[in-house]
């Protein structure tokens, strides 16, 4: 099969592959029709963070379900089915909490099950990883490309207004505009908040902002951002959606909390090498909720919304590619030219 492949900073290629296999009886193959680059990709495409060379890439895929192993019993052969960027069990004391990124089965999909940027993936724990599309929207293009958010950034967003404790009637703060912030306005409005104070610095993503519910966008930076959320906020609020997860984005997530309030945060910590500095925290008893997402968890929740027509998080696609595609999309996302890539390895 054909797939994206890493092999050093800023070098992605399509290159042909193993095809992954039935190995173990809760396996499942899966053909991707959709999938996406994430900006969690660019960490190791900008040599951020380390990844070895010749290893497979993606880890948001949609598809439909090629193979089942014998032991699967809730996807069958046909179903469209999307996936979390990280696969669970499903059973295990941790997905019955609802915390299936902490898995004690976990695996990822790079490596030998193909990587999610390819024309086929394995998902090993099929029952407790895949979620199926109910066959009524299951070709339905404008459905799934609002569905495929939920593998990942859609579900990162909700799990930033759900740590960062947001409520109806209340403000909300988000701190980013990449495609998490984004989405965490839009959960934000989902659940009710009714000022949302969009925090980023490019006026075309605060645009969609606006769209997904924003009531007011700020375009600063440092200082200049705080105070105008200040002012708009009348002296902070009580939920702040850190979706950046750099050092200086928690520093205005934290300055525009409400004393009392909760920073909930999702953005993968990079530049705090020297630590958090909890003082702000601790000087206005400031909440900080949150971590790696566990999409998992919402996927059911969320996919009914967008299938009644409520939720739509797809502008965050801004472009769309083939799979030899990818390493085009790589450069669009990390050069800022696009929101987020959505790649359809068949097309
Ligand atoms: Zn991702
Ligand atoms: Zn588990």
């Amino acid at each position: 099969m054909r797939a994206a492949v890493f092999h050093g900073p800023g070098d992605i290629r399509v290159e042909e592959v193993d095809k992954p296999e039935i190995e173990e009886p809760t396996d499942a193959i899966v053909r991707v029709t959709h999938t996406a680059i994430c900006g969690s990709d660019l960490w190791f495409y900008r040599g951020e963070s380390d990844r070895d060379a010749g290893t497979g890439v993606g880890h948001e895929p949609m598809g439909i379900a090629e193979e089942v192993g014998e032991d699967v019993r809730s996807v069958e052969p046909g179903d469209r089915v999307l996936a979390p960027f990280a696969i669970s069990c499903g059973s295990c004391e941790f997905c019955r909490k609802g915390l299936h990124t902490s898995c004690v089965n976990g695996d990822s999909w790079g490596g030998d099950n193909g990587g999610g940027q390819g024309e086929f993936v394995r998902s090993t724990h099929a029952d407790g990883t895949l979620v199926r599309v109910p066959d009524r929207y299951a070709d339905d293009e404008a459905v799934l490309e609002s569905l495929l958010p939920l593998t990942d950034v859609m579900g990162t967003g909700h799990h930033a207004a759900l740590s960062a404790g947001v409520e109806a009637g209340e403000d909300a703060v988000v701190v980013g505009d990449g495609a998490v912030g984004l989405c965490g306005v839009a959960a934000a409005r989902r659940l009710g908040a009714e000022r949302v104070v969009a925090v980023g610095h490019h006026e075309d993503r605060l645009d969609i902002a606006e769209e997904f519910g924003a009531t007011h966008t700020v375009a600063e930076r440092g200082e200049a951002a705080v105070e105008e959320v200040l002012d708009i906020t009348n002296g902070g609020a009580n939920h702040v959606l850190e979706c950046v997860g750099a050092a200086s984005a928690m520093e205005t997530a934290v300055e525009v909390a409400r004393p009392g309030g909760t920073v909930g945060y999702v953005g993968v910590p990079h530049g705090m090498e020297g630590g958090l500095d909890l003082f702000p925290f601790f000087g206005d008893n400031i909440a900080l909720r949150g971590g790696v997402a566990p999409v998992r968890a919402y996927a059911e929740e969320l996919m009914a919304d967008v299938l009644q027509g409520t939720l739509d998080p797809s502008p965050i696609f801004t472009e769309t590619v083939g799979l030899d595609g990818v390493p085009e999309g790589y450069r669009m996302m990390d050069e800022r030219e696009a929101v987020k890539v959505l790649v359809k390895p068949w097309e």
